[in-house]
């Protein structure tokens, strides 16, 4: 007899499959740019701003070079940070990537961490307005900008969060580095926010081959400044240096490959959907209290587009209680099965070396505390065919 072929590993993001797809296009455009030679800010720059602003249903986009950038110069842009006298505030959900974090230090403000929803991974306004109350009586530091961050691909509603920071003068500024291409009610991200960044990191829904990002600015004169700090502060004379700015630039190698790219993001966002809907319908279909797990998976509401960066599952015990043992129990017993999972986040921020002392600690928001036991996220791209889903949801359901 012979032993059976173990079936080949998942991919978790599938960038291979994509790229055989769409080779012969970015070969023709990075062909462009060592043919013009003009690496920095060449052609494509525009090229790729102007069809970004269209996803972004006619802002002015500002592309960048990464999404850490973004952020650090859409607060540098608002003028957030610290003056002689004062330091301003930036409320920050504590379950998201560290950079939504760390540019609120680098631009010399104090990020302020707010707690999530447990349903939907998002800021928590009754949280904010908590952080926002406690922030105020202390007096420690100005309440500048929030910054919500579109986590996993779900874009944050964005009427209450804008009328609530409206009515305080604080800045919106939008963290959608995992879901450009989203909508809700048919608008796009992009147009939910005065201020939008995101990142084209290769993995996320929309990536280059290297680091990269954009910001959106919903006002023209919003974006001016950004493209002015993007390139040191410069004025329109370059050599004119008007305020600090930093070297944001994307490569036109970068911009090239985001051309070819967006040829398909359309249809790669449809394809996400289909792979999110096929997940949630077997593992409703599937789910059986013989499972040592209970799974609960992502919604989105009526109206809601996510751009599905991640397809992310909480995981409790039998019984319905968290349980970051049976979490990793399921990790384990899908990665023995050639299934590769991901767990974002595993720790909050308020909870890091980095940044605890702008916290209150363990305890102090735990929705988010919890959620990082619990999450496990599913491969997830846009070439995962059915048989993979069938073989991931089966294993889910057969322990
Ligand atoms: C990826 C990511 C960033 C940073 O983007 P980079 O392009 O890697 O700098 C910021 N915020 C969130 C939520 C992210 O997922």
């Amino acid at each position: 007899m012979t032993p059976t072929e173990p079936p080949p590993r998942i991919p978790f993001v599938d960038l291979a499959a994509q790229s055989r797809r769409l080779r012969p296009e970015i070969d023709r455009r990075i062909g462009e740019v060592l043919d013009h030679g003009r690496y920095v800010m060449g052609p494509e720059v525009g090229e790729l701003e102007a069809e970004l602003g269209r996803w972004g249903a006619g802002a002015s986009a500002v592309a960048v070079s990464s999404g850490s950038d973004a952020l650090l110069i859409a607060l540098l842009a608002l003028g957030v940070g610290r003056a002689e006298n004062r330091r301003d505030a930036v409320f920050v959900p504590t379950f998201t990537f560290t950079a939504t974090a760390e540019v609120v230090l680098l631009a010399g403000a104090v990020p302020i961490f707010v707690d999530v929803r447990e349903d939907d991974f998002l800021i928590d306004l009754e949280s904010l307005d908590r952080e926002y109350e406690v922030l105020r009586t202390a007096g420690a530091a100005t309440p500048k900008a929030v910054i919500p961050v579109d986590l996993f691909g779900l874009p944050v509603a964005e009427k209450p969060l804008a009328d609530w920071a409206a009515a305080r003068n604080i800045e919106v500024i939008s963290d959608a580095a995992q879901s450009f291409g989203a909508r809700r009610d048919g608008n796009p991200v992009g147009s939910l926010a005065p201020v939008t960044t995101t990142s084209f990191y290769p993995a996320k829904p929309l990536g280059c081959y290297g680091d990269g990002g954009a910001v959106l600015c919903v006002e023209p004169a919003t974006a001016e400044v950004v493209r002015s700090i993007r390139e040191h502060g410069q004025s329109a004379d370059r050599y004119d240096i008007v305020r600090l700015g930093v070297n944001g630039r994307l490569d036109s190698l970068q911009a090239a490959v985001l051309l070819a790219k967006l040829t398909v993001f359309e249809q790669e966002l449809a394809a996400r959907r289909a792979v999110a809907a096929g997940y949630s319908e077997r593992l409703r279909a599937s789910s059986s209290t013989a499972m040592p797990w209970r799974v609960s998976a992502p919604e989105c509401a009526p109206g809601v587009e996510s751009s599905w960066a991640q397809y992310t599952l909480r995981v409790d015990d039998a019984a319905g209680r968290p349980s970051a043992e049976t979490r990793d129990g399921l990790r384990a017993h899908l990665d023995r099965a050639g299934i590769p999972t991901a767990v974002y986040y595993p720790r909050p921020m308020h909870l890091q070396p980095a940044y605890e002392r702008y916290g209150r600690g363990a305890g102090s928001l735990p929705v988010s505390e919890s959620l990082a036991d619990r999450v496990v996220s599913l491969p997830m791209h846009p070439y995962l065919d059915q048989d993979a889903l069938d073989r991931i949801c089966e294993r889910i359901a057969n322990p």
